[in-house]
């Protein structure tokens, strides 16, 4: 067995053992293995393994990876920031979009998705973490960005996604998650079909299901650190982009 499969496994675990403190069930919680910086072949690896859903921050490095593993029927989720002169690239090679934080690029993503193409999903990623963070739309703009998103030929909102700022403490991360699901329960109660929330990463996964997520984005825990020997000329060949 390969390391990224033992840590695949590991990771399942760690979701059931969540969802069952919580009462949920673990087919409720789908897994996004998160790719960004290692090569195509460890995402191979995960993929012989039976993971399906892969999350890229990078757009020509998630799109050299799409072309590359083709053959292998994998779904592509774009998480990292998207400048507007790149949507169209993300419009067409993936399935999902995370990260959308201004109605341009919805806008964009709408009109350039191939037409032949599913709808591509759409999460608006909040900033629920106030100042302590940059990116993501403020809580109080998402109504009025949602009516408008939702309104858009060639995409599906789906619903929100968020990545609250470091901390250890198990109650602010708690605290943050809810903000993000009162928002969706909110959207949700306007009518928006909206079944989504991608929130939860390797280190809060378990505080982020007992909040409701719907999607966790796992990256270290199932192909390691980013920053190992190995893994380093890699990641600094990313530094420019984005
Ligand atoms: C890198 C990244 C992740 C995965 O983080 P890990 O801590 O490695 O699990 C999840 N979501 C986003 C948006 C990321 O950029």
């Amino acid at each position: 067995m390969t390391s990224i499969s033992a840590n695949l496994q590991g990771v399942r675990r760690r979701i059931a053992a969540a969802c069952e403190a919580c009462g949920r069930a673990p087919a409720e919680v789908a897994l996004l293995a998160v790719s960004k910086t290692w090569p195509a072949a460890c995402v191979a690896d995960a993929a012989a393994a039976g993971q399906r859903a892969f999350g890229e921050n990078y757009v020509q490095e998630g799109v050299a990876k799409v072309q590359t593993l083709s053959g292998l029927g994998l779904e592509w989720h774009f998480i990292g920031p998207l400048q507007s002169n790149k949507t169209r690239l993300v419009a067409n090679h993936f399935a999902w979009v995370h990260s959308v934080d201004r109605l341009k690029i919805a806008e964009r993503l709408a009109m350039q998705r191939d037409a032949h193409l599913p709808p591509l999903n759409l999460c608006l990623q909040v900033n629920v973490s106030g100042e302590a963070s940059k990116s993501g739309v403020e809580p109080e703009a998402i109504p009025v960005l949602a009516r408008a998103v939702v309104a858009l030929p060639g995409i599906r909102l789906r619903g929100l996604m968020a990545i609250p700022e470091p901390t250890a403490d198990q109650s602010l991360l708690a605290a943050r998650f809810a903000t993000l699901r009162r928002l969706w329960e909110a959207l949700r109660a306007e009518g928006m079909e909206l079944d989504t929330l991608s929130m939860g990463m390797s280190d809060d996964l378990e505080v982020a299901i007992a909040e409701g997520a719907t999607i966790v984005r796992v990256g270290t825990a199932i192909f390691g650190n980013r920053g190992a020997p190995g893994n380093l000329e890699h990641n600094m060949g990313q530094v420019d982009e984005n």
